[in-house]
């Protein structure tokens, strides 16, 4: 019982959305569902009655189409109606209610904080009802109004089949509660079947992904990983056909008696009606017995929906109970409305203690304290997985530290509009992201920018051949995804679009982690110029293997396994031969040799 409470809870919970954003188009869905369909289904019954009486008893050819017309006007009064609010009604409400449902969405995940992202559970349950959320808000829409509709027509047809007498509802009551019960058994083992097929399909998926990603076509021309993608193939093509064998038996032992019960029902009940006229006289005239044949058609047709509702309404509980999961995630850090504004200068820094870990890893950040004044310029180096992006990571307050604090400017980062915050911090990171759409909108990320600024940016950073190649504008699209002959950028040219990116004003912060990690040496060495030269007007903080990128920082702090644990400028720490010596003296022979 309390899990029917909860399930229909549940249910409502779906149902939520479409009212909340269309009501009038809730109320109209009702309205045709109790009214329209019912008032067919009552015409079909009556009108077939009728013609078949008027045909049998040899009235009028005149007579007949009398009938016959009124039966069509009926059925094109419905039928006009009906076409009416689907074309010019139906799709355009639906779609306005989508746009706030996908709205809804969209402003959740801008909630969202970013450490759930790195949660496996969490993301697939996210990704999962981001994709189905309207999908089965509809699903529930059209439960309901089938639901109705099935109740009006249940009761219609009842009241004319109750003519017949008592016996033929409680025949069909019966025969509808065994096919429900089996019906729901098959749905069970279904539903155990597709339950099977989810990691088999997903790996399936995989494979077919595999073959099709432009990013493999080179490795599976030259490598073996197509011999591996097609073991992987056949050993899930194999499980998936054993589960096909396995889970028909099971299906079929459901299915079978729920036949063979049909066919012995129609037989008792084309029995019973032709007793009722022919020999208890009971029901009169042809028309009739036609009727309540397509009459009790429809209350079996309308009551097994009704049950078989209440099985949908279950499995859709489970939908929604994780689609509830995304909606209502507590975020700590992107959900705060903090007030203060930073100033457009320069930032200073005061990083305190600060410590963190993450949660499903034991790596961890260790007491990191700095001092940064307004417009120094800060490097950060260290071996991989030292801890440099996570800082970074914190200096956005992507996270929040688990000790200690950041100071912007003397006030603590947690007292910030993050947002406007945000704004002010410029991002070049190694993977610079880019978007399907067009060129000039990707390079305006931080700020709208006249045409000939962005041009100009773009030959900054040596991006106009990219146009010339091309034969392109700053309004043809990146990536091939929507347009046949869109940009594709190599790793370096999007690491210089990033850079671009940045020059779209001046900001209080950059936070620079391998912006010129991808680039040739040529390339690199004009853009490391660059970079500073953007990088003096504000603070920065750069990470970089690069020590051509570094030497000239005004400090240079060193990290390792999450502790700063050198810090000085370039010559400082040459004379201290600590790791830093050493990372710098192995790439300068590497130079040499
Ligand atoms: P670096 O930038 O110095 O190469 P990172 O800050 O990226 O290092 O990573 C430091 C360590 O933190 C690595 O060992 C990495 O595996 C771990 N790490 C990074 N991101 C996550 C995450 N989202 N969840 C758990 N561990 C992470």
């Amino acid at each position: 019982m309390k899990n029917m409470g909860n399930s229909i809870k549940n249910f409502l919970f779906l149902l939520k959305p479409i009212w909340k954003y269309g009501k009038c188009y809730s109320i109209l869905s009702v309205l045709i569902a109790v009214v329209l369909t019912p008032i067919s289904s009552l015409c079909n019954v009556l009108f077939t009655q009728n013609i078949v009486d008027a045909v049998a008893s040899e009235k009028s050819y005149q007579s007949v189409l009398q009938i016959i017309c009124q039966y069509l006007l009926i059925q094109l009064l419905v039928s006009t109606v009906q076409s009416i609010y689907d074309i010019f009604y139906n799709e355009r409400a639906s779609f306005k209610i989508e746009q706030k449902m996908k709205d809804e969405i969209y402003q959740c995940i801008l909630r969202t904080d970013y450490e759930y992202f790195d949660d496996p559970s969490f993301y697939n349950n996210y990704t999962w009802a981001v994709n189905e959320y309207i999908g089965k808000a509809y699903e529930a829409k059209s439960l309901f109004i089938n639901l109705i509709s099935s109740v009006a027509i249940v009761i219609t047809m009842s009241s004319t089949i109750l003519l017949l007498g008592p016996w033929i509802l409680v025949i069909t009551i019966i025969e509808i509660l065994i096919n429900t019960y089996m019906q729901s058994k098959q749905n069970k083992v279904n539903l155990e079947k597709r339950e099977t097929n989810i990691p088999i399909e997903r790996r399936l998926g995989y494979v077919h992904q595999a073959f099709s990603n432009r990013a493999n076509a080179a490795d599976i021309r030259t490598t073996k990983v197509k011999d591996i993608l097609y073991e992987i193939y056949d050993e899930n093509t194999t499980k998936k056909s054993d589960n096909i064998t396995r889970f028909s038996k099971r299906i079929f032992s459901y299915s079978y008696p729920r036949s063979f019960i049909g066919i012995i029902y129609n037989g008792l009940i084309l029995g019973y009606i032709s007793y009722g006229i022919i020999i208890s006289k009971k029901i009169d005239g042809v028309g009739k017995f036609t009727s309540l044949l397509s009459a009790n058609t429809q209350l079996v047709n309308a009551l097994s929906n009704v049950f078989n509702l209440f099985t949908i309404v279950d499995n859709l509980s489970l939908y929604a109970e994780k689609i509830k999961g995304f909606f209502t995630i507590e975020s700590k850090i992107e959900n705060q409305e903090g007030g203060c504004v930073s100033s457009d200068s320069a930032f200073s820094l005061a990083i305190n203690n600060l410590s963190f870990s993450y949660s499903n890893s034991c790596f961890g950040l260790k007491n990191i304290n700095m001092t940064i004044s307004a417009g120094e310029k800060v490097a950060i180096v260290g071996v991989n997985g030292s801890g440099k992006t996570t800082f970074m990571k914190l200096l956005l307050r992507l996270y929040d530290p688990t000790e200690g604090d950041i100071l912007y400017n003397g006030i603590s980062i947690k007292e910030y509009n993050l947002k406007k915050l945000r704004s002010k911090v410029g991002i070049a990171f190694q993977s610079i992201n880019v978007y399907a759409t067009t060129l000039s909108r990707n390079l305006q990320l931080y700020n709208h920018l006249p045409e000939d600024q962005l041009l100009k940016n773009m030959e900054k950073v040596e991006l106009l051949d990219v146009l010339q190649k091309n034969g392109s504008t700053l309004n043809t699209e990146l990536t091939r995804n929507f347009s046949a002959d869109g940009i594709m950028l190599s790793t370096g040219e999007k690491q210089k679009l990033g850079i671009a990116r940045i020059m779209a004003q001046d900001f209080g912060l950059l936070l620079l982690d391998e912006p010129s990690a991808t680039l040739d040496p040529i390339s690199e060495y004009k853009l490391a110029k660059l970079i500073f030269d953007t990088a003096n007007r504000t603070t920065s903080i750069i990470i970089s293997h690069r020590l051509s990128m570094i030497r000239n920082a005004d400090r240079i702090y060193v990290m390792n396994d999450g502790s700063i644990i050198e810090n000085g400028t370039h010559e400082e720490l040459l004379a201290l031969k600590g790791l830093y010596y050493d990372m710098f003296t192995k790439q300068s022979e590497g130079f040499m040799e």
